[in-house]
């Protein structure tokens, strides 16, 4: 089978590293066409998987863009799409990774007449996407698509709630090797090569986004013992340069210059989680997935996260971490506060959560249903 995936970054989202592990596996009869050059060719590079970057100038395009601004976009839209089109008759399948590839890859499906499969790493919602661009989605999927794969049931139910059709769509969670997240490093000496020391660590990892909510944890640590400590580990990705000066801010008005450090990016999470006490997720708005929630529990690492979207499907409350409500500072606080003045529950808890992940998000789980859902998709084509 041979596979032409299509993506719209230059940067490591969770999208992204989720496209490298189901890409691998087809290394030797892929390309993956990026729309937009940086980091994230570079590590395809790394992992020897086929990439090409078609475009020279950025799509405009945002997520919040009206349909005035997507029609102004046609002309760095239309040299893509010819190109894909052509480079997809050497292909059997068109799969697209983000929102703008499914533009791209529905056009260039129909033009080379090859099946499209569109993953769904996004929850289709006004909190994330404009009217415009839900309706977009739907309507090409809807149209074009043999197949829509949603990171989780959630992202499943906002696509048909926009008006996705429910017989298009599997649902397949992130798979993840578990030997990736075996914690090898000596988290006490990491501790003390950081400055950590006795603290008690509340470890994020996120891009820094509003939506991320990288806010809500220190305002939370206000309310913590001075020993709670927090350190925020990824970088703004998408232009939020203004929301890292507030942060940054904030984190001088709220005296808390000791108590929190910024790591920006890292190529690998596991070394810096595995000195946390508890890892932070407290998004405000619904995750689609939440990749480091389930890398926080493969690390073994007790996790509290924001309870809406795909992170409720991760996380049993009380048995494998638990969950707040979105943008709650209190109850972000109390939950750290269980975890600070009983670590040992907080290990069980944790422990229970990483055998649990290493069965449930495997990464060959994730393979095996890949294969499954591609193998039908062009045997009915
Ligand atoms: N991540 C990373 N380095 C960082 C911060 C984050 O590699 O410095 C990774 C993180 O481990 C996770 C991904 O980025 O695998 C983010 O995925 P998630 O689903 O949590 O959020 P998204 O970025 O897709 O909204």
């Amino acid at each position: 089978m041979k596979i032409l995936f299509l993506d719209q970054s230059g940067q490591i989202g969770g999208a992204e590293l989720c496209l490298v592990d189901i890409a691998k596996p087809f290394r030797d009869n892929c390309l993956i066409c990026l729309f937009a050059d940086g980091p994230f060719r570079k590590l395809l590079e790394q992992q020897k998987i086929p990439v090409r970057v078609l475009a020279n100038r950025s799509i405009r395009v945002r997520k919040q863009s009206n349909l005035m601004q997507g029609i102004g976009s046609i002309g760095v839209f239309t040299p893509i799409v010819a190109k894909v089109a052509e480079i997809a008759w050497e292909y059997d399948l068109i799969y697209a990774n983000t929102q703008k590839a499914l533009v791209i890859g529905a056009i260039a499906s129909l033009v080379a007449r090859r099946p499209l499969v569109y993953h769904l790493h996004d929850i289709l919602s006004a909190e994330h996407f404009s009217a415009a661009n839900r309706r977009l989605a739907v309507t090409l999927a809807n149209r074009f698509a043999s197949l829509v794969i949603a990171n989780s049931k959630a992202t499943q139910a906002a696509f048909i709630e926009a008006g996705g059709q429910f017989d298009l769509t599997e649902v397949v969670y992130n798979g993840f090797d578990p030997a990736i997240y075996q914690i090898q490093t000596n988290s006490l000496k990491t501790k003390q090569n950081i400055g950590l020391e006795g603290q008690f660590v509340v470890g994020h990892f996120s891009r820094l986004s509003p939506w991320k909510g990288q806010h809500i944890l220190l305002e939370a640590l206000t309310r913590c013992p001075d020993k709670v400590t927090a350190i925020f580990v990824g970088d703004a990705l998408f232009g939020e340069k203004r929301y890292v000066e507030q942060l940054h801010q904030k984190v001088v008005e709220l005296g808390l210059s000791k108590r929190v450090q910024f790591f920006g990016f890292r190529g690998e999470v596991a070394p810096l989680m595995a000195v946390c006490d508890l890892i932070a997720h407290t998004s405000t708005a619904p995750e689609p997935f939440g990749r480091v929630i389930v890398e926080a529990m493969l690390c073994g690492r007790p996790v509290v996260a924001s309870a809406a979207g795909g992170a409720i499907e991760l996380i049993e409350t009380g048995k494998t971490g638990w969950l707040v409500e979105p943008g709650n500072v209190e109850e972000l606080a109390d939950a750290i506060a269980i975890c600070y003045q009983h670590p040992m529950l907080a290990q069980i808890i944790a422990q229970h959560a990483q055998k649990q992940a290493r069965e449930r998000f495997h990464i060959s789980v994730m393979e095996q249903k890949i294969a499954r859902l591609l193998n039908l998709v062009i045997d009915f084509h």
